[in-house]
């Protein structure tokens, strides 16, 4: 995967609708062209309640993107003519998605990237800032930024001074094994973020100790897929316990295998379901919505 855009310019993708998304306009939006309708939305990841990608596509970084989800599911839509996958996984900006989190007016928790990664080397400074102008904005929801590239993700926020007091904008880093994920740990906590998490998914190998300090939530999970890599019970209650001993919230999403539905995600006869407790902004009316909206569109990134 690593090199596809190399060399040449990130194409944005078609202005094409996403399929299934919604098209009705409020009266005041329609002469501007923009939508404040409610978005279709919705996730199967059990850890969220939406997904928001403004970047779609990615390049493979580490042993956990060996079977990564989004690469399979992107790939089978290569070549479909005005599919938002048409051009595979190549790395892409949507930034008609830019604003999505605007149109929905129910409070969500929102994993952004789902099908790419924020911080990843082709997508400019430029736009990730204007993503976190949209998250500072729209902050009636949660904002679940998750990454490989932990060091380009602590580079990026030293710059917005602000961001350590949102508590609705979530920074985490994936951590699948020691060598490469245990730094990400690291780097994330040197990361200024309200709330800072680890997805430790897919657990490849037994982590050993390591310390949650600033950490306030973790997720862990087994890989799911045919060519699934083993999980052990043993890995995940050594990170369930320090999570006990630590407060730190824990939430355990699936064994995965072969058959994920099969072996379910109740570990030692219970689930795990915690997540971090924040007080977050009511959603506003539509008409503050509109005018948020179009104060992210008309600034200029936020750096400070
Ligand atoms: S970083 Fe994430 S999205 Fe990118 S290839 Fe790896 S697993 Fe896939």
């Amino acid at each position: 995967m690593a090199g596809r855009t190399r060399g040449r310019p990130i194409p944005h993708a078609t202005l094409r609708p996403e399929p299934g998304s919604q098209h009705r306009r409020t009266c005041g939006a329609r002469s501007l062209g923009l939508r404040l309708a409610p978005m279709a939305d919705g996730s199967a990841i059990e850890w969220t309640d939406a997904t928001w990608n403004p970047v779609r596509g990615c390049t493979k970084i580490s042993p956990g993107c060996k079977h990564c989800y989004a690469e399979t599911f992107a790939e089978r839509f290569r070549g479909v003519p005005g599919h938002p996958f048409e051009q595979g996984f190549d790395l892409r900006l949507v930034p008609e998605k830019l604003s999505d989190p605007f149109k929905w007016r129910r409070s969500r928790k929102i994993f952004v990237n789902s099908m790419s990664d924020l911080f990843h080397e082709d997508v400019p400074d430029d736009y990730i800032a204007r993503v976190f102008t949209v998250m500072r904005g729209a902050d009636w929801h949660v904002y679940q930024v998750l990454t490989k590239r932990a060091e380009r993700m602590q580079r990026f926020v030293s710059r917005l001074p602000w961001l350590a007091e949102l508590k609705h904008i979530w920074l985490g880093v994936s951590v699948e094994d020691r060598k490469y994920g245990l730094p990400r740990v690291e780097l994330l906590r040197e990361t200024a973020a309200a709330v800072r998490f680890l997805s430790v998914e897919p657990l490849l190998e037994d982590l050993g100790p390591f310390s949650l300090a600033g950490i306030s939530w973790v997720i862990v999970g087994g890989e799911s897929g045919p060519r699934a890599r083993p999980i052990a019970e043993d890995w995940v209650c050594t990170i369930r316990n320090s999570c006990r001993k630590n407060n730190v919230p824990f939430f355990f999403k699936q064994w995965g295998g072969v058959q994920k539905k099969r072996t379910g995600r109740t570990l030692q006869g219970r689930l795990h379901d915690e997540f971090p407790t924040v007080r977050i902004a009511a959603p506003p009316a539509e008409a503050e919505r509109y005018r948020r909206l179009l104060t992210a569109q008309l600034l200029r990134p936020l750096h400070a």
